[in-house]
């Protein structure tokens, strides 16, 4: 009988500063770069060494980040593919560069759109969502899966929400959307675990700060937008990265199926206390 090995003192007390894995060098396929979630992981990972891809329809908000990437000297390369990616004509751009090929894609880009109960709700809003939360992080995979099968490995990312464990009123949609995404992922972790394939699903509350996100779901009205975040400290954008970088990093045995990540002060979808900003970080 083999005997399970021992650890010493000092891979206990490393644990948490040295078991990050170095992740310079990677290749990471991120989507819905320009700004929010999407553009706060780009640019951690390109902290972190790893060169890019970029993609989302504002081709200016992508060179701002490949610009501010190489004024801090980072020696990672950035390739930007400006398009939609419910497209088809952006995945042929993306084939085109070799995008596909990478060791980590960030299936990011998503959007929720209106606030209205079903009745009342457009179709049209339904049909974007669907488009860009549901067929186009799944195609993402579709293409990227063959060509990590074939190498032998790559983590797969991508931003789920606390819509897609919990549904709630005015959410129809977008929860379906993510409910969708969630169901999909664990698919993909089933199909994959076996081949060198890490899946993550990264599912936060609310997320304000460095976002798009709710000016986008109440279509450019700032008011509405910014009386989602009143009085409560939610999560920055950067929150969210740090998550997808420490799921990156860690070591080949461990995967993080789902990080359900929440502000302090949210405890459910629609559980918020709005107590105002916390400056500190004691208990
Ligand atoms: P955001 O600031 O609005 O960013 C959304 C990103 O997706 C943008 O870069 C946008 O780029 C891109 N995008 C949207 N539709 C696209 C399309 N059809 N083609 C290409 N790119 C598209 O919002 P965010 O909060 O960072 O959202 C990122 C992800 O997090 C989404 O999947 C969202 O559902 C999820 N999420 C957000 C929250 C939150 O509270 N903020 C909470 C849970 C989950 P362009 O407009 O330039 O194309």
């Amino acid at each position: 009988m083999t005997e399970v090995p021992k650890q010493d003192f000092d891979t206990l007390f490393a644990a948490v500063d040295k078991i990050m894995v170095d992740i310079t060098g990677k290749r990471a396929l991120v989507t819905g770069a320009s700004s929010g979630i999407g553009k706060a992981t780009a640019c951690a990972l390109a902290a972190a060494g790893c060169n890019l891809i970029l993609v989302a329809r504002r081709l200016d908000r992508l060179e701002e980040i490949k610009s501010a990437i190489n004024a801090r000297g980072l020696k990672v390369s950035v390739e930007l593919v400006a398009g939609d990616v419910t497209q088809n004509d952006t995945f042929t751009a993306l084939d085109s560069c070799g995008a596909f090929d990478v060791d980590f894609l960030i299936n990011n880009a998503g959007l929720a759109k209106g606030k209205d109960q079903i009745g009342q709700a457009s179709i049209g809003d339904w049909q974007l969502m669907i488009d860009a939360n549901c067929t186009a992080a799944f195609r993402m995979a579709n293409c990227v899966v063959p060509k990590m099968v074939a190498r032998g490995g790559g983590h797969i990312i991508s931003t789920g929400s606390i819509a897609g464990l919990e549904s709630y009123e005015g959410g129809s949609v977008y929860c379906a959307s993510k409910h969708a995404l969630h169901a999909f992922m664990k698919v993909l972790r089933y199909e994959t675990y076996s081949k060198g394939i890490r899946s993550t699903v990264v599912a936060p509350g609310f997320v304000g700060e460095g976002t798009e996100f709710s000016e986008v779901r109440f279509k450019g009205d700032k008011g509405a937008a910014a009386s989602v975040y009143k009085d409560m400290d939610e999560l920055r954008a950067t929150d969210v990265a740090a998550q997808i970088v420490w799921a990156l990093r860690q070591p080949a045995n461990v995967c993080l199926d789902l990080i359900h990540i929440m502000p302090s002060c949210q405890g459910s979808a629609t559980r918020i206390h709005r107590g105002g900003k916390r400056s500190d970080s004691s208990l």
